[in-house]
């Protein structure tokens, strides 16, 4: 078995202004791609093909750096296509909602936290929305391309909001200015997809 590149569930166009069409195709074809092949060949020379992502984020410390790097940049990537819509979706009342509302205050804390996590992540990385252990939520970033299910993660979780801050993912339409890529972010959330992986994490 080997990983294949996900079919994107809009087109590259589809969540401009706040994503341009060509740092879509750029991050889809070229960059996520390019995790695929790299984690395909990692995973062939470990003798490790039929293994499950998840399972081996749970034991990243003794493997590769290749399987680490490209395992997590097809996973994380593979959940920042989902999240994401043209148009974005409300946060629907809910499971959710409650526990944003008692973990953060609101949904415009949780946004505050988030935005800073993701821009105070120093060089490239992620900013994330996870489930912990005790099913509570908590923000957290991770360096390059980990991610909160690897037992390197300081802060660990089932993720269930991500944003990719590596400069691939903004530099064409927002040059150095993180923060406003961080701004722009919030029109484009599927609040309705973050909450299937809520309710999928905690059951
Ligand atoms: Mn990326």
């Amino acid at each position: 078995m080997s990983y294949k590149l996900p079919e994107l569930p809009y087109s590259y166009d589809a969540l401009a202004p706040y994503i341009d069409a060509t740092t879509m195709e750029i991050h889809h074809t070229k960059h996520h791609q390019g995790y695929v092949n790299k984690l395909n060949a990692a995973l062939e020379e470990a003798k490790l093909e039929d293994s499950d992502l998840e399972g081996l984020f749970g034991k990243i410390s003794k493997l590769s750096s290749g399987i680490r790097n490209s395992g997590g940049g097809h996973f994380n990537h593979s959940l920042f296509w989902t999240i994401l819509t043209p148009g974005g979706s409300e946060l629907p009342e809910g499971e959710l909602a409650k526990s944003v509302e008692s973990t953060f205050g609101s949904l415009e804390d949780l946004k505050t936290t988030f935005a800073n996590a993701a821009a105070t992540r120093f060089g490239s990385g992620w900013a994330w929305l996870i489930v912990d252990a005790d099913g509570e939520l908590k923000v957290t970033s991770t360096p390059n391309q980990d991610n909160p299910l690897m037992d390197t993660a300081p802060d660990q979780g089932t993720p269930i909001l991500g944003l990719d801050v590596w400069e691939h993912a903004y530099y064409l339409n927002y040059q150095n200015k993180r923060p406003e890529y961080i701004d722009a972010f919030w029109n484009i959330v599927d609040w309705k997809a973050v909450e299937k992986r809520y309710l999928a994490a905690k059951s």
